[in-house]
């Protein structure tokens, strides 16, 4: 069949599908690898995607050709284990997972020894020769499969088997007899028919039909939905549904099961790292119920651990393990995220995959792979996320700096973050949305707190391992998360919680290390990252492998030095109106607005001069030998206004005229509809006297450093919002007269440029024209964005989440380019402006200039470079090279 692919037991596949991932997921796809490459893989087979998408689409109906491809699929099992599913004798289980085409950890269902019936269980404490085992894995299966299948709450099972425990007087389930595990199950089965009216399924075929029902409903799940919305996963590519014959990690001391990675996923060290249970089955590590060990004797020691580690206490099946990890490695080239069970000694692979790491980890690792010749410079280029690299970015905790620790646990995903508790998801969003840096703090996490991790700037657990769902979906989300923090307790009700000998309440400041484990009360100051190391590296190699060059915007001198600290290759976009905000020279600028004439303004100009000339100086002191691009004032004039009374009392005393005569100059400024007002050129053309000023200022500080340092500057001067070629002609000779008077006065002369944004639709369209006049263009792409698409920049967050939800843009079109709409604008515009002036200078300077996506198509239409913010140059340096590999 085409739509369920059998594995194991011998089977190898002609048809290619079986082994890909969109069609079989990623967990069927590497089960059919493994067990091709001759690892020991229980047989199973795998319900395709396309079925699911077929499934949901037509409101869950199973054909009848599928039904016959499962009950066929089902004998390969069978005939391969040798036993039977549903046989009373000698049962055969199987699990039932989810599986998509990217891994989506615990956002779907998954259901353990499905086949247990009344009959059956029997069958197998009689094979097992283990009453306990049976009993206890019929239980475990009558909960899960009534949680995921049938939708009864588990916590009326948990609430069962606590009074049970209480009532004989046991601490721990381990104290459990089979006889006690039977009474149980009675009691479970009388909770589902109390719940349902119904009985639980005893027919093992209609079990299964339960479960791949419920895989596949789980794709449409509500935190299935939100995980793929944080992460970019479209809807409609579905799960498919893998069915495999149990193994049993709980079948007494020479069974276990456990997680494994085959490098750190923390840190990318090259060891083996992972977590294990002795007599537990897979569920049991990850979700946090009982602390696993540690898999290696040295990461046991380095702990302080005792109970052994899987290397001391199995020293057989670890031996095999890690060479599965050799080899699994060198098969895929990657880092590998495995899942196995050891079966009274024997060894079985449930799941591979390309583990999930941190950017610091994918860093090293793809620099390591490198070296050791698994993999090329251009694969460990595409093996890095750039968006990841934010995280290395960005600062981390001083360490000089005090640090009152109130406790310790896992460095389950580095960073740094302070905020202030929440003990809940949905507080944590809520207070996230007014603004507060949160942490949130949880017994353990579920899927269902994931919009309240993503809210939270850190997690801290009590509950949980490294590879726990908090510590996995924090790595993932590049969210500094400490796990298994067993110090610390919840009270829910009174909102506090305790760690050590402290109590702090909800609200009160924590900081989390994630990379040492430390928790600490209170704010902890932090330092600028390391660059050096792995990173320069891959930057390295990314630049090497590059096309377009790197630019910044940036106009404060702390910003230049940081972008050129990162890399950048010269400013492609200098704001100048964000100098006018200073503290000291907003008085001018607001005298400059609100005077009624052009000697008003001239008065006011000659104030701001020298001011403008020290910035730029400052600047091209720091871009010595990188282009510098330049914008003249672009904003409408009236975001400089004063607001309040005492605002105007003020600079009428300053600049002596009337309170109010100001506020009814403020009055005549005011607009309708700013954005598309008195902006841009349209200040130029109106008041020159503001951009001689402004091109005075340039000239004068690049002929001062110029001469001070003997090192040319090239700056180019950028007219902001221009429609038409007559602007721009006019805007122009206005810069060159004012050159020429300087460089006069200077007695010497240099090189300029003189080009335009383009960021209007008609700018666009006249491009060839308009080249003819610009010898340069810049894509002003966040208004280019907002005019084509007629959304105003400064709204459109009110309701463009509901676009995106509904799925109208896949993502936000002020984040991501709208390659289909305003792409074709920049396409278009470049293709014309080159052939007016072939040699014509192409970059972007919107947002969109440091997002991977739209670098993407950046380097497709063949813009010379890209600017980007200071913290997003990597960024922009990796997607680049990425875009030209
Ligand atoms: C743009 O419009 O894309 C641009 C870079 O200019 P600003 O964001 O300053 O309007
Ligand atoms: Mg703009």
């Amino acid at each position: 069949s085409t739509q369920v692919y059998t594995f194991g037991g011998g089977v190898k596949h002609d048809d290619p599908r079986a082994k890909d991932k969109v069609i079989t997921g990623g967990k069927g796809a590497n089960l059919a690898e493994m067990a091709g490459i001759g690892l020991p893989v229980p047989p199973g087979f795998t319900i395709t995607t396309e079925q699911c998408v077929q499934y949901l689409a037509e409101g869950g109906d199973f054909s009848d050709a599928l039904r016959a491809d499962v009950a066929q699929a089902l004998t390969h099992i069978e005939k391969t284990v040798g036993k039977s599913f549903g046989d009373a004798a000698d049962p055969l289980l199987v699990s039932v997972r989810s599986g998509a085409r990217v891994s989506m950890p615990g956002m779907m269902d998954t259901v353990l020894n499905l086949g247990l019936n009344d009959e059956t269980v029997e069958g197998l404490a009689g094979t097992s020769g283990d009453d306990r085992f049976a009993w206890d894995s019929y239980r475990r299966f009558v909960q899960m499969y009534s949680d995921v299948v049938l939708g009864v709450e588990h916590h009326l099972f948990e609430e069962a088997l606590e009074i049970a425990k209480e009532d004989n007087g046991y601490l721990n389930d381990v104290e459990m007899t089979a006889d006690d595990w039977r009474k149980i199950v009675k009691e479970y089965k009388g909770i589902v028919d109390a719940e349902l009216g119904r009985p639980f399924p005893q027919d093992v075929t209609e079990q299964l039909w339960g479960a791949i029902r419920a895989v596949f409903d789980s794709w449409d799940s509500d935190r299935a939905k939100v995980y793929r919305r944080l992460n970019d996963i479209p809807g409609d590519w579905g799960t498919a549904v893998n069915v495999q014959a149990m193994v049993f990690g709980n079948m007494g001391d020479t069974s276990a099961t456990g997680v494994a990675f085959t490098r750190d996923p923390a840190t990318g060290e090259k060891a083996y790292y992972g977590e294990w249970l002795v007599n537990a089955q897979g569920e049991d590590v990850v979700a946090g119920i009982r602390t696993p060990q540690y898999l290696t004797k040295a990461a046991r020691e380095r702990a302080g651990a005792k109970p052994l580690s899987m290397e001391e206490a199995m020293p057989a099946a670890y031996g095999e393990l890690a060479a599965v990890f050799e080899l699994l490695e060198k098969h895929y080239t990657d880092m590998q995220d495995i899942e196995f069970t050891v079966q009274q000694g024997k060894l079985w692979m449930l799941q591979t995959r390309s583990g999930k790491r941190t950017a610091k980890a994918a860093l090293k690792m793809a620099v390591d792979m490198v070296e050791e010749g698994l993999i090329d410079e251009a694969t460990a280029i595409k093996r890095v996320d750039p968006m990841a690299l934010d995280q290395l970015l960005h600062p981390t905790l001083d360490p000089k700096a005090p640090r009152d620790i109130l406790g310790k646990g896992l460095p389950a995903s580095p960073g740094a973050a302070s905020g202030a508790i929440v003990f809940d998801a949905d507080t944590a969003e809520k207070r996230a949305d007014m603004g507060d840096a949160v942490i949130l703090v949880r017994v353990e996490t579920s899927p269902e707190d994931i919009h309240g991790m993503h809210a939270a700037k850190g997690i801290l657990t009590a509950r949980g391992g490294m590879t726990s769902h908090a510590a996995v979906v924090a790595r993932g989300m590049g969210r500094p998360c400490v796990s298994g923090a067993s110090g610390l307790s919840i009270d829910m009700k009174a909102r506090v919680m305790k760690i050590g000998k402290r109590e702090l309440k909800e609200g009160d400041i924590l900081t989390l290390d994630g990379a040492s484990g430390d928790i600490m009360a209170g704010e902890v100051p932090t330092i600028e990252p390391e660059l050096a190391g792995d990173f320069a590296t891959l930057m390295v190699w990314a630049d090497k492998h590059r096309r377009m060059k790197v630019r910044t915007n940036a106009e404060t001198p702390a910003d230049c030095k940081m972008a050129r600290q990162f890399g950048a290759e010269g400013i492609g976009l200098c704001r100048t109106e964000h100098m006018f905000f200073d503290a000291s020279r907003i008085s001018a600028v607001r005298q400059m607005i609100l005077a009624e004439d052009e000697a008003g303004r001239r008065t006011a100009l000659e104030k701001l001069l020298p001011e403008q000339r020290a910035d730029f100086a400052a600047i091209f002191e720091i871009m010595r030998g990188l282009p510098v691009t330049i914008r003249l004032l672009d904003p409408p004039l009236h975001e400089f206004l004063p607001h309040a009374d005492e605002e105007f009392a003020e600079l009428s005393d300053e600049i002596g005229i009337g309170v109010d005569t100001l506020k009814r100059r403020a009055g005549e400024l005011h607009e309708f509809n700013p954005m598309l007002g008195h902006r841009g050129c349209r200040l130029g053309i109106t008041f020159p006297e503001i951009y001689e000023m402004q091109a005075r200022a340039i000239f004068e500080a690049a002929c001062d450093v110029a001469k001070a340092h003997g090192e040319a500057i090239v700056p180019e001067i950028m007219i902001p919002l221009v429609a038409t070629k007559k602007e721009l002609e006019i805007l122009k000779a206005l810069v060159a007269r004012v050159a020429v008077q300087v460089f006069e006065e200077k007695g010497s002369t240099l090189e300029y440029m003189v080009g335009t944004m383009i960021e209007l639709p008609r700018a666009a369209l006249m491009a060839g024209e308009i080249a003819e006049v610009g010898e340069f263009f810049s894509f002003g792409t966040n208004d280019l964005t907002q005019t084509t698409l007629g959304l105003s920049r400064d709204d459109a967050g009110k309701f463009l989440p509901v676009y995106v939800q509904q799925g109208i843009f896949a993502r936000d079109p002020f984040v991501s380019l709208d390659v289909d709409g305003v792409g074709q604008l920049v396409s278009l515009a470049a293709e014309r402006g080159r052939v007016t002036r072939p040699d014509i200078k192409l970059g972007i300077c919107g947002e969109h200039g440091g997002d991977p996506a739209s670098i993407a198509f950046c380097e497709k239409t063949g813009l010379d470079y890209v600017s980007a913010s200071p913290f997003r140059v990597p960024i922009a340096r990796l997607a680049a090279a990425q875009a030209a590999l």
